[in-house]
């Protein structure tokens, strides 16, 4: 039997989470999420006036990302919010971020809205609102710190939850006026 090995070196320093992110499992929107990590990086550099920060994530990656926390009492539910509890036990994460993704599986049908951008967009906004309040629910004290993404075919937009209608940068990231 061949068995492979791969020799590259961990760093077994222990670490303080910058955020827990929840991302789906899409393959086809993981460079996405990657460039979206590495902006919030820099984000945090730049607010910290340091060149580079390092800044280290807990990632649970799943299928529909951020989708099931909703899911009231369904053991992927549970699971999901039991991550957030084990990442503040074990790394004192202070801060949340949930990201969904356009024409994602485990929305299904109904979330592509008939193939209107906008509106599918609108969708995902309204069920942020749902995660927001399911994850206070259980953990008020993340009040205030968690963050809403989308990742749209033409990149990642950050949502702004309490909005109702659509705003003009929200346009621009999905490029609709493209
Ligand atoms: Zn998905």
């Amino acid at each position: 039997m061949h068995t492979l090995t791969v020799p590259v070196r961990a760093d077994l320093t222990h670490y303080q989470a910058g955020a827990i992110v929840f991302q789906c499992f899409d393959d086809r929107f993981f460079h996405l999420f990657e460039r979206l990590m590495e902006a919030l990086e820099k984000e945090d550099a730049e607010e910290a006036g340091v060149d580079q920060a390092v800044v280290y994530i807990d990632r649970v990656i799943t299928a529909g990302g951020a989708k099931d926390l909703v899911a009231d009492g369904t053991p992927e539910q549970v699971s999901l919010m039991g991550q957030i509890a084990k990442s503040v036990k074990l790394h004192h994460t202070h801060n949340i971020i949930a990201i969904t993704h356009e024409d994602c599986g485990a929305y299904g049908d109904e979330a592509t809205q008939g193939g209107d951008r906008e509106k599918q967009f609108l969708y995902h906004v309204a069920r942020h609102r749902e995660i927001e309040a399911a994850i206070l629910a259980k953990y008020p004290e993340f009040a205030g710190k968690i963050r809403h993404f989308y990742l749209s075919i033409n990149g990642a937009i950050e949502l702004d939850i309490a909005k109702e209608e659509l705003t003009e940068e929200e346009a621009r990231g999905l490029s609709l006026f493209a």
